[in-house]
């Protein structure tokens, strides 16, 4: 039987900021609302959203024999994320400026796996880090990290929302289970929804992927229609406003420093960089996902 307080210790040696444990189970509610969102076509062209939905509501689907989620975050605030002063039209946003959490989570998460292993030798289990279709916001809920605020992010008490998750999917059973965060906190707040230039926070929560900035400026080409409002890629506009997030700590964890500084970057420094300046300067950061020449059509955009 794992041993919960043990999870959580390691979790914070491995360089996480929170971990919850919740046991595996089909979040039938959550996967009914999420068909109804997609029924409504607010994924549009993201059509990945639509493929393995059962499994992405039912960890038992993506491991076999699964008991225990082990949800764990990690804060990645820096001084990008409070927001660009009035007129910065290169905005990118604040987690894509340190090196791709993809690479440093999946090593905390692996080396949480590995000790695990070697401390329970018939353990078996998974790492996710944002790649296989998991919900990985309502486990994190549902292991007593935080609620899912309008802007459809989970936000934490602590850290707020500009945090990023991993979990271990693991086949045992452990000794205690962390009680779901049941509220949410957000109160009478309305501010991302007012925040978002696009309007694509939905006053009912929930994203249109059609108007968001950040899915325009990364995983899809962006719509004449939509004013990406000097940002190059991502967008923290929903999250920059939310009180929870003002009062967040900096980051502490070192792999989340930012490589790259573009607040001392406009237009033109963009355009003086070459293939290879660009992987020098941002090669380890997502920002590789879009490519120089994609970052420079975000600018064109915005001119
Ligand atoms: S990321 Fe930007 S465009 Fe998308 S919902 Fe948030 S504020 Fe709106
Ligand atoms: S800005 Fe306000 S409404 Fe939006 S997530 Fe934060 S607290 Fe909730």
């Amino acid at each position: 039987m794992l041993d919960h307080s043990y999870i959580k210790k390691l979790a914070e040696e491995v360089g996480f900021d929170l971990c919850g444990l919740a046991p595996c189970h089909h979040l039938e509610e959550a996967e009914v609302r999420f068909r109804e969102w997609i029924a409504r076509g607010y994924q549009s062209s993201l059509g990945y959203l639509e493929r393995h939905t059962e499994k992405r509501f039912d960890p038992r689907l993506l491991v076999e024999g699964a008991r225990t989620a082990v949800v764990c975050a990690v804060g990645y605030k820096n001084r990008m994320s409070d927001g660009y002063p009035a007129g910065h039209c290169t905005k990118v946003a604040s987690y894509a400026c340190a090196e791709d959490y993809h690479t440093s989570v999946r090593k905390m998460l692996q080396q949480m796996l590995d000790t695990l292993r070697s401390e329970y030798p018939t353990l078996r289990g998974r790492a996710f880090v944002d790649t296989a279709p998991l919900t990985e916001k309502l486990l994190a809920r549902e292991a007593g990290l935080g609620w899912i605020g309008r802007q459809s992010l989970l936000v934490t008490p602590t850290l707020g929302s500009y945090l990023v998750l991993g979990e271990l999917i693991l086949t045992d059973e452990a000794d205690r289970y962390d009680r779901p965060f049941a509220e949410s906190r957000c109160g009478t707040c309305r501010a991302c929804v007012e925040g978002c230039p696009t309007g694509a926070v939905m006053p009912g929560r929930g994203i249109d992927t059609a108007r968001c900035i950040s899915c325009h400026t990364i995983e899809r080409e962006p719509a004449a229609t939509i004013d990406l409002d000097g940002w190059i890629f991502g967008c923290d506009a929903c999250q920059s406003c939310c009180p929870w997030n003002r009062r967040a700590p900096q980051h502490r964890n070192r792999a989340f420093d930012p490589v790259f500084d573009p607040l001392g970057m406009d237009a033109a420094a963009w355009f003086r960089l070459d293939e290879a300046e660009f992987e020098r300067l941002c090669g380890r950061t997502p920002l590789t996902r879009s490519g120089l020449e994609r970052i420079r059509g975000n600018i064109v955009r915005e001119e």
